[in-house]
């Protein structure tokens, strides 16, 4: 109520946390922001909000930031203050000379899915056209790639099929490696909502996440697998469906290929797909997946929602595609209240992904092999584009070791702490000669960094976010960036010193060349999103007001296409030495590797990762609450505290990765997805055993 009254004035932008995308209101007192209040009429969240983006804004002003430019000769040299004039012409004369000591693509560039639409379309537009290669990649590699992947070989687009408020007509709720409450807490609000309306609930997930059982609400079925083994059990759902002759025979006759369904059909029906068969691998008692496959195929509409606990495995895009086949079978993509649905981890994961951020991927994910999509960029851009497809992070980790790979512009990611086997992707940076950090925080991989130029937070810039439901929503500035520039005017500067001209005045004519480029974004606009509030995509002549639910009539591309989901241990095994498998994940209060959450008061309610252990496995090692173990894998070794928890299964323990201390991806490996070498971060043989306090 006093920050109430001191309020000045306000201005609506968007939550800078999680895929949701809520509305808010900075109130402000001069540049400072007094509070921030959910906008009632903020189409994603309606009002509502989570300790997030309430509260944890006040990294922005925090003492941590950096805000002059620095330059040093060596990693080991202290990092010396220069002017941005300074700072840039070195970038940009390293970058230079590395291309013409060691070749075109030695070098590259990462955006993070926390940056604007607008900021992520210039990183890879300088890549390509200042850089002049396809060197670029996003931190979505590292956790929706496969949905990218996955979504595009089946229903023909990498997005997400319905909006939020789709849910408010499910009569079945499928939440499969996701845990809305705590990652993206105000749809899982409304999740529980149309749960407690009396919609059925199939939880799949190795963790008694809270949605299984908290007030007024009960999950119908949870599917308590194994890690590492979605495809066995998913595929053994589909079998139950087309055995039992539960498919929607005049949805996959009107809307699917045929050859590719009949091939399909034979496949699950195999017994050894049966969930009796996948029981030894997946842990799940037979009789509850049949039960569940019943309920999701006979119940109504029935959606599914999925998150990491789907994509960061060896067959992370197999299970995206498992995940479409079960929808199109039923017949439930194409109307409200059922689809295939994505809850991307980060702000911008849709976004990053939409703009070209990917390698082998255009604006509006067109390959860059195809010629008549390079001719328009090329005709736009002034620049002649490859046609092969650029490097990954992994691959750029894997050449910087070969010796191949020297230089690196990272703006908003912190690869040292957020990426798997940090000794790994150390070792690469420190084969670099020239990275180039754009962050607010000399975060870890600063650490490793030559250039460091201050980044500015959601709050000093103009520009779009997308979330999970393709909805773009502004983002706009309230205080004057820290820094003296935004991100996106640093890289135009970069690019400019590269010899590469740009010249945007604003972010509104960055969307309108985006909106000139890409269909699907054809009818975007500034004007638009501030008449609007905000639109999804695709927002086109033929959608002039954008598309709530896809693939009605027909999918996008075309019919839509079952994929075969042949189920593939991973890897990674426990044996004597290592027994127990590790599972990451997120808690409510912070967010991802925690530079923004942990500087501001949300770091009172979680103050640190620790190990949740089965009771079972905690006696067995002498271990009680709150006992400090130690964590070793085939990769590495950490200490944590332990908490114990029945929420786990015997011989799987579980942590998050929000403190860079505790560093979990010290231990986790470097196995990835077969298609998009989305790491796998979800399954770590590991042995547990107490310590003594570090
Ligand atoms: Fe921000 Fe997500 Fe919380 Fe909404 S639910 S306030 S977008 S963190």
């Amino acid at each position: 109520l006093i920050a109430l009254g001191q309020a000045e004035h306000s201005t609506v932008t968007t939550c800078a946390y999680c895929g949701v995308g809520c509305s808010f209101r900075a109130e402000m007192k001069g540049e400072e922001v007094v509070r921030m209040v959910p906008d009632v009429d903020g189409k994603a969240n309606h009002g509502h909000s989570c300790v997030k983006g309430r509260f944890a804004f006040g990294y922005a002003t925090h003492p941590d930031r950096i805000t002059t430019p620095m330059i040093r000769e060596k990693i080991t040299d202290p990092w010396r203050v220069v002017s941005w004039d300074e700072a840039i012409a070195h970038a940009a004369r390293e970058f230079r000379r590395i291309q013409a000591s060691y070749g075109r693509d030695a070098v590259g560039g990462i955006t993070s899915s926390r940056c604007t639409n607008e900021e992520t379309y210039l990183v890879q537009k300088l890549v390509r056209a200042g850089f002049g290669n396809n060197n670029v990649d996003t931190c979505a590699r590292v956790c929706h790639s496969p949905t990218g992947y996955g979504l595009k070989q089946t229903l023909g687009e990498s997005a997400g099929t319905q909006d939020f408020d789709s849910v408010m007509t499910s009569d079945v709720i499928m939440v499969v490696g996701a845990n809305p409450t705590d990652g993206h807490p105000v749809f899982g609000s409304q999740m529980k909502r149309r749960l407690r309306q009396g919609a059925r609930l199939i939880v799949v997930d190795p963790r008694r996440i809270d949605l299984v059982r908290t007030p007024h609400v009960q999950a119908d079925y949870h599917l308590k697998l194994r890690p590492g083994t979605n495809v066995a059990l998913l595929t053994a759902l589909a079998h139950v469906v087309v055995t039992e002759h539960l498919v929607d025979e005049a949805f996959v006759a009107l809307r699917c290929e045929g050859d590719a369904f009949d091939k399909w059909r034979t496949f699950v029906a195999d017994p050894r797909h049966s969930p009796e068969v996948s029981e030894a691998d997946t842990g799940v008692p037979a009789a509850l997946v049949r039960g569940a496959a019943r309920l999701f195929a006979t119940g109504g509409n029935a959606a599914i929602y999925y998150g990491l606990g789907v994509t960061e495995h060896s067959q992370g895009s197999t299970a995206v595609m498992a995940i479409a086949n079960l929808a199109m079978a039923t017949g439930n993509v194409g109307r409200p209240g059922v689809g295939v649905n994505p809850l991307r981890g980060q702000n911008n994961v849709q976004g990053s992904c939409d703009m070209g951020s990917f390698p082998h991927e255009l604006p509006g994910y067109r390959h860059v092999s195809d010629s008549s999509t390079r001719a328009q960029f090329e005709a736009a851009w002034g620049v002649p584009l490859h046609e092969e497809p650029g490097l990954r992070i992994p691959n750029m980790f894997e050449a910087a070791l070969d010796g191949e790979f020297k230089g690196l512009y990272i703006e908003g990611e912190d690869i040292a702490q957020s990426d798997p086997n940090t000794q790994h992707v150390t070792a690469a940076l420190t084969a670099m000669e020239c990275i180039v950090v754009q962050d607010l925080f000399l975060n870890e991989t600063a650490k490793f960094a030559h250039v460091f130029l201050p980044g500015s937070s959601f709050l000093e810039k103009d520009g779009t976010f997308t979330n999970a439901e393709r909805r773009i929503s502004r983002v706009r500035r309230v205080m004057k960036p820290r820094g003296g520039y935004a991100d996106w005017e640093v890289t135009q500067l970069l690019a400019n010193a590269l010899g590469y001209p740009m010249d945007y005045r604003h972010p509104s004519e960055i969307m309108d060349e985006i909106a000139r480029l890409t269909p699907t974004f054809h009818g975007v606009s500034y004007a638009k999103l501030d008449r609007e509030g905000s639109v999804q995509w695709p927002c086109n002549e033929a959608a002039p007001d954008g598309t709530p639910i896809m693939h009605i009539d027909a999918f996008v591309r075309g019919k839509g296409k079952f994929m075969l989901t042949e189920y593939v241990p991973t890897a990674e095994k426990v044996n004597a030495k290592f027994p127990l498998i590790l599972t990451t994940g997120r808690i409510l209060s912070q967010y991802n590797v925690g530079a923004q959450t942990r500087r501001t008061a949300n770091n009172t309610w979680h103050a640190e990762d620790r190990l949740e252990i089965h009771p079972h496995d905690a006696e067995e090692r002498g271990i009680v609450d709150g006992d400090w173990v130690g964590i070793e894998s085939r990769a590495g070794q950490t200490v944590l505290r332990a908490t114990i928890s029945d929420r786990m299964q015997p011989g799987v323990v579980y942590t998050t990765f929000h403190f860079p201390f505790s560093g979990a991806n010290v231990i986790t490996t470097e196995n990835s997805d077969w298609a998009t070498n989305c790491p796998e971060y979800k399954v770590t043989a590991v042995e547990v055993t107490r310590v003594s306090q570090p």
